[in-house]
């Protein structure tokens, strides 16, 4: 269990800085603000001095806190190896704290709505309603979107209606190994039903048995980064009852790092990194099969929680007529970050577009990423830029492959 840090914890954490300055051209809050503030450096001053009692909680030092992604790039690039992640969190927490008890009560409903399956589901058939029934168009016609928080909303709604994308199977192979139990996540049941199944179907072409347990719910990474630890720690719980006697694997890396928090869920599996390191069988190239160039999106839980850059590759290499490209400035975060998107539209937009302009010269047809929140936020950007490109799990390419050899 992740305990609360009391105030004396945080202070102590943050005296760990020596503020050296390594971790500031990592930042991306930082690389856009040139703010002190706006650093890591800036906010762990900020968080010892609230919890030293040298400042007081202000709106202002909110923000400054809020406009953390907790992408931890900085605790990856920092040499006395300050545990930021746990800083800002503890911090989140004594925010949390401070709120009216009417905020506390409204904030916390809003995310047990995002984070239960009924949510997810909810969300997709509204967000479908929304789309077809052409308010949508409405909306954006009206040009009231632009840079509006409410944009933020409509582009997410908007890749939430997409229609389902779910491959029918390529064949059950005798079942030689497992059993492996999947982890679905909240949103990613509405966001990517397609990389589930395709996950389902590679697995099972290897040998595996699946299972989806039925007790299994959000991994309590929202609540965590939102200030609510002990909410965080009943989810991990509760999947650590449903995942008992089970290999875990999850397909958003993001929740796989959160998971993997919690001692008894310590073993789950990043889904690209189990399915590279496994033997397959040889994968021939096809006749006249064109080459397909590929972008990889680089999720900061990938490269900075999971620390594992390499997943996506290692595994896309088995499909001989690929080939890969890394999205450029994949060191810094696309501004997703879990509900950043929704929270801070116009730093999450802006912190999107380096991604699209790379791709509109990249002359990738597919981007892939690993993360269900960053897949949503690349093909709200994709779709608004007017880009062919197609965003998907990995996964979902290696099991197109099987469905098209079928
Ligand atoms: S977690 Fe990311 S956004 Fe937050 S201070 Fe560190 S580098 Fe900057
Ligand atoms: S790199 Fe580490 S020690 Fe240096 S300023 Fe950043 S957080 Fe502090």
């Amino acid at each position: 269990m992740n305990a609360i840090p009391t105030a004396v914890d945080l202070a102590r954490i943050a005296d760990r800085c020596v503020r050296c300055g390594l971790c500031l051209p990592h930042c991306p809050t930082y690389r856009l603000a040139r703010n002190e503030a706006e650093s890591p450096r800036g906010r762990i001053a900020l968080i010892q001095g609230r919890a030293e009692g040298h400042l007081e909680d202000s709106p202002v030092l909110g923000d400054h806190l809020a406009h953390c992604l907790e992408c931890l790039a900085c605790e990856r690039a920092c040499p006395t190896l300050v545990p930021f992640g746990i800083l800002m969190d503890g911090a989140r927490a004594a925010s949390w704290a401070a709120k009216p008890p009417w905020r506390r009560n409204r904030d916390r409903a809003w995310l047990a709505f995002l984070a239960s399956p009924t949510g997810a589901r909810l969300s997709a058939v509204l967000a479908r309603l929304y789309r077809y029934s052409g308010l949508a168009r409405l909306v954006a016609g009206s040009g009231a979107l632009r840079w509006h928080p409410l944009a933020a909303r409509h582009r997410l709604v908007l890749q939430l209606a997409g229609p389902p994308r779910i491959n029918p199977p390529p064949g059950q192979t005798e079942t030689t190994r497992g059993p492996i139990g999947l982890f679905l996540g909240c949103i990613a049941r509405a966001a990517q039903p397609g990389a589930i199944a395709a996950s389902v179907e590679v697995l099972r072409w290897l040998g595996y048995e699946v299972r989806l347990p039925p007790g299994q719910g959000c991994c309590g990474g929202m609540h965590r980064h939102h200030g609510l630890p002990q909410d965080a720690d009943r989810r991990l719980e509760t999947n650590a009852r449903a995942f008992t006697g089970l290999t875990g694997v999850g397909i958003a890396s993001a929740c796989v790092a959160e998971l993997r928090t919690h001692p008894p869920l310590g073993e789950t599996q990043e889904i690209c990194r189990f399915l590279a390191d496994l033997d397959w069988p040889i994968i021939p190239p096809q006749p006249h099969q064109p080459l397909l160039r590929v972008a990889i999106h680089l999720p900061c839980s990938q490269r900075n929680r999971l620390r594992d850059e390499g997943a996506a590759r290692d595994l896309l290499r088995r499909l001989p007529h690929l080939e890969l490209v890394d999205l450029p400035d994949n060191a810094f975060c696309c501004g997703a970050a879990g509900t950043y998107l929704l929270e801070q539209p116009t730093l999450s937009r802006t912190l999107l577009q380096p991604k699209i302009d790379h791709l509109a010269q990249l002359g990738a047809r597919v981007v892939v990423t690993t993360n269900t929140g960053c897949a949503l936020h690349l093909a709200a950007g994709i779709q608004e830029a007017g880009l062919a490109v197609e965003v998907l799990h990995p996964v979902q390419l290696i099991a197109r492959y099987l469905n098209r050899r079928s």
